[in-house]
């Protein structure tokens, strides 16, 4: 009776696609229930993917090659291969700041990897993945400049941007600052180049990036005056999208991946310890905020 059963179940298995187990994507995870956003993403063969284009170090469309590149393209990359099966079924599109969570909420896109902040007002409107990196908010100056932390902004120019952390943090560190803001980091490193602002300010790890590009003309100072543990965002009640990248992402931390992703776009910055896998605990380790 048992045999048979079993004989008859693997017959019907066989007949009836439904009655045998998911079957895995090529090198992919294995196909999500119907109407899942994940699902969504397989029967599309992409995952669209919204990157910074215009921050050197973190996503980058190199105008000498036309091609993106930067820590969080590199990371959409392997995260595309480990949901499904190969790098190239990364989808790239431009997200701003302000663009961030609007695109996810709209469906536009359904990764954000753009230097992102996790914390717990932007967790009110879109899910976050694990941590993948730790930065801090500095300031860009001109090299010669007198401004040398916060504590000499009173006064002067500084310029962020629209729908970031930054911009909020400036004015809550340095409120007798003139804040000057545009859509984009580069917008205000062009902004300072011509005179208009004396300062930009964001995370260390995009203005390092602007530096490296032309130590001749910028530096970074002050230290890191705020602590911004960066995470992937996805559109809220997506538990398997996010239940794979997460999967992901600890498979490219554990495989050394992301060691090299780091060394490969963060040259001549000392490997730190990979952060830890809950965002919120990167604000319970660093509770000062620096
Ligand atoms: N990490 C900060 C944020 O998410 C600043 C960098 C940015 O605007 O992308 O707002």
């Amino acid at each position: 009776m048992h045999r048979w059963f079993r004989s008859t179940c693997l017959l019907f298995a066989v007949l009836v696609a439904g009655c045998a187990p998911p079957a895995a994507q090529p090198g992919g995870v294995a196909r999500a229930p119907e109407g899942t956003l994940l699902r969504k993403v397989q029967d599309r063969g992409k995952i669209v993917i919204g990157v910074k284009y215009d921050v050197p170090t973190f996503g980058y469309l190199n105008p000498r090659t036309n091609q993106l590149e930067g820590f969080d393209v590199d990371l959409g990359r392997a995260i595309a291969r480990e949901v499904l099966g190969s790098e190239d079924r990364a989808e790239f599109t431009q997200a701003k700041s302000a663009d961030r969570i609007p695109f996810l909420n709209a469906g536009q896109v359904d990764l954000i990897l753009s230097t992102m902040t996790a914390n717990e007002e932007r967790a009110g409107q879109i899910d976050f993945t694990d941590a993948y990196y730790v930065a801090g908010q500095s300031l860009l100056v001109r090299n010669g400049s007198t401004v040398n932390g916060i504590g000499d902004l009173a006064g002067r120019t500084v310029c962020s941007v629209t729908g970031s952390t930054s911009e909020a943090n400036i004015r809550e560190k340095a409120p007798r600052a003139e804040v000057v803001l545009f859509g984009t980091y580069s917008e205000c490193v062009q902004a300072m180049d011509s005179g208009r602002v004396e300062a930009v300010t964001t995370d260390d790890i995009i203005l390092l990036g602007f530096a490296n590009e032309a130590p001749d003309r910028y530096k970074v100072v002050g230290g890191q005056f705020t602590i911004e543990p960066y995470a992937g965002g996805i559109a809220k009640n997506n538990p398997e999208l996010l239940q794979a990248i997460n999967d992901a992402l600890k498979r490219i931390k554990a495989s050394g991946e992301w060691k090299r992703i780091y060394e490969r776009n963060l040259k001549g910055v000392a490997v730190p310890a990979e952060p830890p896998v809950d965002w919120r605990e990167v604000y319970r380790m660093r509770p000062s905020g620096a």
